[in-house]
C-alpha cells in the first residue's frame, strides 16, 4: 500500500489552461489570434480572415480554389496566390494537413489528427472515411527514415441505376 500519490510531489501547479480555454470560448477571432501566435504566425488581417473561413465551421476539406471563391463571397480582399500562400503556412505550422488527392489537386484538411479518406471521384468531394481502415503490412523505410504517416485515400464512384 505505497502508491505514489500522484500530485503530492507536484510543485508545478498549473490550473491555466482550463482557464484560458474557458476563456477563449467567448471570443473565437481572438481564439484564432492566439492559435496562430502559438504556431509562431503573426496574426495579419488575411490571416484571421482566411483562418475564420477555414476553421469557424468544423472539420473541413477545402481547396485553394475553394477557399478563394469563399473568400470573394465573404467580400475578404486576397488574391489566390495568398490563399495558397496562407494554406502553406498554416500547414507548415500544424493547423491543417495537405493531402495530395491527384497530382494538380491538394486539399487542406482542418482535422489534424490521423484519419482516413473517401474521395468520391468526378464530384472532387473528399470525405472522412469512418473508423476501421487498418494498414497491414508496410514496407520497411530505407536506412535512417521513418514512417511519420499513412494516408488512405479510398476513391469512391457512385454506382450506376440498375439497368
Ligand atoms: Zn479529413
Amino acid at each position: 500500500m505505497s502508491e505514489p500519490i500522484p500530485f503530492a510531489s507536484s510543485t508545478t501547479a498549473k490550473p491555466s489552461a482550463h482557464d484560458i480555454s474557458l476563456a477563449r470560448r467567448g471570443c473565437p477571432v481572438s481564439d484564432l489570434k492566439d492559435r496562430l501566435r502559438r504556431v509562431g504566425l503573426r496574426p495579419t488581417r488575411q490571416r484571421i480572415s482566411l483562418g475564420w473561413l477555414l476553421f469557424a465551421k468544423g472539420d473541413r476539406h477545402i481547396t485553394a480554389e475553394m477557399l478563394y471563391e469563399e473568400s470573394m463571397r465573404a467580400r475578404v480582399p486576397v488574391s489566390l496566390a495568398t490563399v495558397y500562400n496562407t494554406l502553406h503556412q498554416f500547414t507548415e505550422a500544424g493547423l491543417l494537413r495537405q493531402l495530395a488527392v491527384d497530382g494538380s489537386k491538394s486539399y487542406f484538411d482542418t482535422n489534424t489528427t490521423e484519419h482516413h479518406h473517401f474521395f468520391l471521384e468526378g464530384e472532387e468531394e473528399l470525405m472522412d472515411a469512418p473508423a476501421g481502415i487498418s494498414v497491414g503490412e508496410l514496407p520497411e523505410p530505407p536506412a535512417g527514415m521513418e514512417i511519420a504517416r499513412v494516408d488512405v485515400i479510398v476513391r469512391l464512384r457512385r454506382v450506376s441505376p440498375a439497368a
